[in-house]
């Protein structure tokens, strides 16, 4: 998609993937089953009804096989790339993202920057020398380059931050819609299954859907959002944690698409 935003051009996506989803997919085809009928949109689900659906979430023709691949739900860097690019981050800086399990992956997109995971306090681990040892890794990129980003949840960066004493550090916390909305603190928004899909432009505090990778709409009082670049799983409708009372809009300042109170 272009750089400029194009409400005809994003419609036009979304009805891509929602023709998609109900061709090829069969937690949408089957709501056509239970609806008796041919939808027009997905029917908007909660982000935790689709805990244990990655089956019905892949296309019949390219089905999930939990034996040869990776979850689902690990996430695209490019997400959470541009989700700093609008949070105002600064580029090709390393970003160390704090999570639960440790990921094999070394740049955060193909074209970067350096990535690597700091596990979270509460991860599962032995002991506090093995979180050592597999912390170690992101924690020498951090050192070499002298400076980091650090993506995460504000307890997880208050207790990760004093071990990167010596490094430039640009802490950006992570955190759900509903918080972001209500806050407009710095910071990336995350969905556990729809992954970052929002950010908060540092220019207006306004929570800006990541438009050129997700496509949003109100569903009753809630706000439905839908995967425009994803073919495995195929998210389309989804209610984020959080926005089960929040509204779509274009923000005022920047002309762009914006979650925010009704
Ligand atoms: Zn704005």
């Amino acid at each position: 998609m272009p750089v400029r935003f194009s409400p005809a051009r994003w419609e036009r996506a979304y009805r891509g993937v929602v023709r998609t989803a109900f061709g090829q997919v069969p937690f949408y085809r089957d709501q056509w089953v239970a609806a008796g009928r041919a939808l027009d949109d997905p029917e908007a689900v909660p982000s935790a009804a689709l805990t244990g659906q990655s089956h019905r979430l892949c296309p019949f023709a390219r089905p999930f096989d939990a034996s040869q691949e990776p979850s689902l739900w690990i996430g695209d860097g490019r997400d959470l790339r541009d989700a700093l690019a609008l949070a105002g981050a600064p580029r090709r800086t390393p970003v160390l993202e704090v999570r639960s399990a440790v990921l094999d992956r070394r740049a955060l997109t193909p074209a970067g920057p350096r990535y690597g995971v700091l596990l979270a306090p509460d991860a599962p681990v032995v002991d506090e020398a093995r979180r050592g040892a597999l912390n170690a890794t992101a924690l020498g990129l951090a050192t070499r380059a002298g400076q980091a980003i650090v993506v995460g949840e504000r307890p997880a960066l208050d207790a990760i931050l004093p071990e990167l004493h010596g490094v430039r550090v640009h802490a950006v916390e992570r955190m759900d819609v509903a918080r972001a909305v209500r806050e407009s603190r710095p910071g990336v928004v995350h969905d556990p299954h729809l992954g970052y899909f929002a950010g908060i432009h540092p220019g207006c505090g306004r929570t800006h859907l990541l438009w050129h990778r997700f496509h949003a709409r109100p569903a009753g009082r809630a706000t439905a959002v839908t995967a425009l670049r994803r073919r495995r799983p195929v998210l389309a409708g989804v209610v984020p944690d959080g926005a089960e009372a929040l509204g779509t809009a274009a923000c005022p300042e920047h002309g762009t698409p914006i979650v925010s109170t009704h």
